[in-house]
């Protein structure tokens, strides 16, 4: 692509109608990318038309958790992003052959997401949510100056250390003047078959990601939700077929779509 003129953003156009959700999270294996494809199922789910990226560039796993089978096919000089559930993806495991690992340096990240954004035919789109790699690195810098409109979502434990580690990433938001749409506690309890909950993870995580960052932005940030342990979202994951969609009944279904219709 030497050479050639970096296409525009449609996202970042003044009076895009399309709400741009960068999914973050401090540490990795919060279920930040569960929480990304099951509100992106629910939504479309709802009637919306929904795209994801998957940002994480070096720990790709939405294509999976979404059941994508097919790779982006190519028209004239625009990729058209394989769909399943009604969700439109792009994603950086649908271009490495097999099951490398993505050896990439910052300046490439931003190249690739620029791509994702600016050289894939998106459509119009009411939802486009980004499943950022955890912490706050290169992408999440690059999200602020390439959609510099998106809103940060904030996934996190109900754990103490976890709660610490994502009010960092929460707080880059500051720095790129971006609005936090909330937080988001993930693994909250297990609902044993007695009907009492097991905090497994401890308690308390949610409320305190979204106390702090309220104190730090100036702001109301709001705690959307909290999503029990549940192990039909696992199995949903691991079978390419979203919880909120397979099992709509289950715990985190339900809690998932509640967070879904108040975004
Ligand atoms: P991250 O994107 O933050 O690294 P993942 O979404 O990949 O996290 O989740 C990590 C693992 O935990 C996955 O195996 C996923 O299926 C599982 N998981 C996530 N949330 C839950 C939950 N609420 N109940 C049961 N398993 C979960």
């Amino acid at each position: 692509r030497g050479g050639q003129a970096e296409k525009e953003i449609p996202f970042a156009k003044p009076g895009s109608l399309t709400r741009v959700y960068a999914v973050a999270s401090g540490k990795g294996g919060v279920g930040k990318s569960s929480v990304t494809v099951n509100l992106a199922a629910a939504l479309a789910d709802s009637g919306l038309r929904v795209g994801v990226v998957d940002a994480d560039i070096y720990g790709f796993s939405v294509p999976r958790m979404l059941g994508v089978e097919r790779r982006p096919t190519q028209v004239d000089d625009m990729i058209l992003p394989p769909d399943s559930h009604g969700v439109k993806v792009i994603s950086i495991g649908m271009f490495v052959p097999g099951n490398q690992p993505v050896v990439w340096r910052g300046p490439m990240l931003h190249r690739a997401l620029q791509q994702f954004l600016g050289d894939v035919f998106w459509g119009d789109l009411d939802v486009l949510l980004l499943d950022l790699p955890p912490g706050t690195g290169d992408i999440a810098i690059s999200v602020a100056q390439l959609i510099p409109n998106a809103e940060i979502l904030v996934v996190t434990t109900p754990q103490q250390a976890a709660a610490e580690v994502a009010e960092r990433a929460g707080a880059i938001a500051l720095q790129t003047k971006q609005r936090i749409a909330g937080v988001i506690e993930n693994m909250s309890w297990l609902e044993l078959p007695d009907g009492t909950r097991q905090e497994i993870f401890g308690s308390g995580g949610g409320h305190a990601v979204a106390e702090s960052l309220t104190r730090s932005v100036g702001a109301e940030v709001a705690l959307l939700g909290q999503i029990p342990l549940d192990v039909t979202l696992r199995e949903g994951a691991d079978a390419g077929m979203p919880v909120v969609l397979g099992r709509p009944d289950a715990p985190a279904a339900v809690a998932l779509r509640g967070i879904a219709r108040g975004l």
